[in-house]
Formats: structure tokens, C-alpha cells, sequence
């Protein structure tokens, strides 16, 4: 409450100081005073926004950058022409080439991706019941 009292007094400060200043110029000071008033008014919204849309842009780009981190993961592979073993980072969201550090020939990674049936694990400790 006290900042909307505090920023009614300083918006009137600003608009009786601007339009006694436009007395000068034989512009009456009630007129000069609303119209700086809504000026002030206009310039706050406009900043506001332009402030709210680049945090807004800021946060995007954010979120963007942590998916394409998240979706990142390094896979052991080895290279078609020499069979070194690479380290590739392999992400969803893109084409996966790598140059091999042996024998800098481009890789391409092939990915296929299916589902399967679930197992149950074997448990070894029971021993076997022959009925
Ligand atoms: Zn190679």
C-alpha cells in the first residue's frame, strides 16, 4: 500500500514539475499535468512489457537449453572403417555424426528403436521343483 501511495506521489511530483515547466510555453498547467500523468502511465506499461517479454524470452531459452542437455547421453561406439572405440553423445533431437579420433572418417549412428516383451529374472537361489 505504501509503494502505491509512494508511486502516486512521485508520478505527481514528475507531471506538476513537467507541466509547470510547460507554463512557459503558454500550455495550461491542468492540461500538461493529465497529459504528462497518462504519459507516465503509458511509458510503465511499456516498460513492463518489454521487461516481462524478455524474462519470458530469457526463461525460454532456459528450458530449451536444459532439454537439450537432459536429452544428451554418451554411448561407446566403434567406428565403421577402423574399428576404434568413440565416445558419442547421442541426442534425440538431432542427427548423430561423429568423426572417429583415429581415423577422422565421418560416422553416421544408426538408431532403432522398438519395444520389447519384459522377463522375469531367474531366481537362482530357489532350486529347481521337478514334479
Ligand atoms: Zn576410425
Amino acid at each position: 500500500m505504501i509503494d502505491i501511495i509512494r508511486s502516486v506521489v512521485i508520478t505527481c511530483i514528475v507531471s506538476a514539475a513537467v507541466s509547470w515547466f510547460l507554463t512557459n510555453f503558454n500550455i495550461y498547467f491542468w492540461s500538461g499535468f493529465a497529459f504528462i500523468t497518462v504519459l507516465q502511465f503509458i511509458g510503465w506499461f511499456a516498460f513492463s512489457y518489454y521487461t516481462k517479454s524478455q524474462v519470458e524470452t530469457a526463461a525460454l531459452e532456459f528450458q530449451q537449453s536444459l532439454v537439450s542437455e537432459i536429452s544428451k547421453n554418451e554411448i561407446m561406439l566403434p567406428c565403421t572403417f577402423c574399428d576404434h572405440p568413440n565416445i558419442v553423445p547421442i541426442s534425440v533431437d538431432r542427427d548423430n555424426d561423429f568423426v572417429c579420433e583415429e581415423c577422422d572418417k565421418i560416422n553416421s549412428v544408426y538408431m532403432e528403436i522398438q519395444a520389447v516383451a519384459q522377463t522375469q529374472p531367474v531366481d537362482t537361489t530357489k532350486g529347481i521343483e521337478v514334479k
